[in-house]
This record gives structure tokens, C-alpha cells and sequence, in this order.
């Protein structure tokens, strides 16, 4: 099975109440495969400037991504800095320099564009339409957007929606973009636009995934130390279609499987800054995870006392 994934690789600037990085690795597209590679074959299509250090890639080499389509071309990569409070379920934007974005155009090369499944990162609409464009024929198409494009280019943003199997948003976005205070009516009102599944991801709180009339839930991994929660989306994201193209099936057991995996990985990003966790995670620690899951949040039914 193959997953492309087409994202930002940039370089963050974050600081939260227990530390600071500057112009540390980070991305839609890194945090998506690097959590992705540890479940299938994962290649990335994105662009950086001749300003980033290519070595900080390696070991996305070493879980055989392929870069092929990473495109260096000159000038400053993508760079974002964001804040945390407290709270750490929402980052402030500080500031957002599109640099290389701004004149990236997407060319999927052969590999790319037979993929089994799609991940269209957070990235600009029109994009993440330019390389739907290209694709022949997947299994599944599933997207991400942030506050920055549905208030920026929500038209294109209604067109892209309308091509997609999977919707994956936090809740402030599901909210934003459907106009519901509610996370279930937001969610009802975007599958109106077009997916067929939407999740929600609800930082601490978990994840939601509506299908039609069902939906399911899953929480998040109750952890003490949380440093950064910086591409804790995006590791979900690779979780969960990353077990999706490993197990190469839609079914209902498998989404939920899938939400469950989304919500494992995304528990160790946010357990460090940047990258520093994923980098290290292996496979073994992953699987010890995903029981605990099973473990905390299986009960029994009450028929013992009816
Ligand atoms: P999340 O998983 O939602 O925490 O996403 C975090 C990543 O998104 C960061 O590493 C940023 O580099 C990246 N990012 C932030 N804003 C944008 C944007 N407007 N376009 C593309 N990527 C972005």
C-alpha cells in the first residue's frame, strides 16, 4: 500500500509555559510522516528554501519516506511561531511566512500519483486542489485546513471539500468553518459539504469521528507532562490513515482502530518539543501504547447485575 502526503516542512518557532525552540523542525508534511512511516510507505510532496537544514531529514530516510518529491528551491522555507498559554488545546499565531509556499506548484511524479491514499495537509486550498488534480484514482482522500484558510480562501476551500472522502479538523476549525458552537452539529454540517468522514480532534479531550448516522469517540491518552503540543494534529493525522493504508480497508473497526492509532501517536509529540519524540518512537513502544489504550478505556456491561 502507498499514502503521498502534501504539507508545509518548515521551520517553528514555539514557546509554551515550559519551554521554547527556535526555528526548530516542524510541518504539516514532517509530522504527518514521520508518524505515517511507522505504519506504510509514506512519501511527502512540499518545497523548502536553499535556508533548511536537510540533515534534520534523516531520519524520515531511515523510515524509508520518500523525499523524492520534496522539492529545494531558493529562498527562505516556510517558517511559523506560535504561543501556547496555559491552556495548550490552542496555539496563537504569531506570525506566518508562506516564503517558498508562495510560488510552490506541486508536481506528483509517477510514484505520487498512483498512491493508494491521499493526505492533503494543511496547506493552501488551491494547493491541495492542484494535486488532487493529479492523482489517478485513490482509495481515499482525506484533508486538514486551519482558521488561516477558511477565513482566507473559504471558496476554495468549499470546492476542495466537496473531493474528499475525510475531513480531519480541532474543534475550533469544525466551528469555524460550519458556523455550529456544538463539535456533533459542526461535524453533521460538514459532512453536508461533502465528506464522507469527519473527525474532529479535540486536543485533551480526544477525538471524534462521524460517519453518517454513527459516530465514535475516542479520548486522549491522559499524560502528566505535556511540553508541546505542536503537530499533535498532524501526528493523529498520520496515525490514523497511516493504520488505515497499512490495514487497507475503510471498515468501521477500522476507523475506530485508526482513531485510537491517530490519538497513540499524537500522545508522544506532544510529550516533547519539535520532533525530539517521534524521532526516537519505535514500533514497539507505539503497541505498548495503543493496549494501554484498550486497557483504560474498556469496561464490562452491566448484564451481571440485571
Ligand atoms: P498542528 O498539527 O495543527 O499542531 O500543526 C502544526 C504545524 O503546522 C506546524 O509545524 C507548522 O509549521 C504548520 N503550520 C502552521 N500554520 C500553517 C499554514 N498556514 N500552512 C501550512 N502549515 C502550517
Amino acid at each position: 500500500m502507498s499514502l503521498l502526503v502534501v504539507g508545509s516542512v518548515a521551520l517553528d518557532s514555539v514557546e509554551t509555559p515550559f519551554g521554547a525552540r527556535d526555528n526548530a523542525l516542524g510541518g504539516s508534511a514532517t509530522y504527518f510522516s514521520a508518524a505515517a512511516s511507522l505504519l506504510t510507505e509514506v512519501g511527502v510532496v512540499g518545497v523548502i528554501g536553499d535556508d533548511f537544514p536537510i540533515e534534520e531529514l534523516a531520519f524520515l530516510r531511515d523510515r524509508r519516506v520518500r523525499l523524492e518529491g520534496l522539492e529545494k528551491v531558493s529562498g527562505r522555507t516556510f517558517r511559523w511561531k506560535g504561543k501556547y498559554g496555559f491552556d495548550l488545546n490552542s496555539a496563537q499565531t504569531l506570525d506566518t511566512q508562506l516564503n517558498v509556499f508562495e510560488t510552490f506548484d506541486p508536481k506528483l511524479d509517477e510514484w505520487a500519483r498512483k498512491a493508494d491514499r491521499i493526505f492533503l495537509g494543511n496547506i493552501d486550498p488551491e494547493l491541495q486542489l492542484r494535486v488532487l488534480d493529479q492523482v489517478q484514482n485513490p482509495k481515499l482522500v482525506a484533508a486538514d485546513t486551519m482558521n488561516f484558510w477558511i477565513s482566507g480562501k473559504r471558496a476554495k476551500l468549499l470546492e476542495l471539500l466537496k473531493r474528499v472522502d475525510v475531513l480531519l479538523v480541532n474543534d475550533g476549525e469544525a466551528r469555524q468553518l460550519s458556523g455550529e458552537a456544538n463539535v456533533l452539529k459542526a461535524a453533521r454540517a460538514i459532512a453536508k459539504m461533502g465528506p464522507k468522514y469527519v473527525v474532529v480532534k479535540r486536543g485533551e479531550y480526544g477525538a471524534l469521528l462521524l460517519h453518517g448516522a454513527e459516530t465514535f469517540h475516542a479520548p486522549a491518552f491522559p499524560l502528566a507532562d505535556v511540553l508541546d503540543p505542536t503537530g499533535a494534529g498532524d501526528t493523529f493525522a498520520g496515525g490514523f490513515l497511516g493504520l488505515l493504508d497499512r490495514l487497507n480497508t475503510t471498515d468501521v473497526g477500522a476507523l475506530k482502530q485508526a482513531l485510537v492509532m491517530g490519538s497513540t501517536l499524537a500522545s508522544f509529540t506532544v510529550e516533547q518539543f519539535s520532533m525530539d519524540r517521534l524521532r526516537e518512537l519505535s514500533m514497539v513502544e507505539v503497541m505498548a501504547r495503543f493496549g494501554s489504550f484498550r486497557a483504560l478505556t474498556h469496561f464490562d456491561d452491566l448484564d451481571a447485575i440485571s
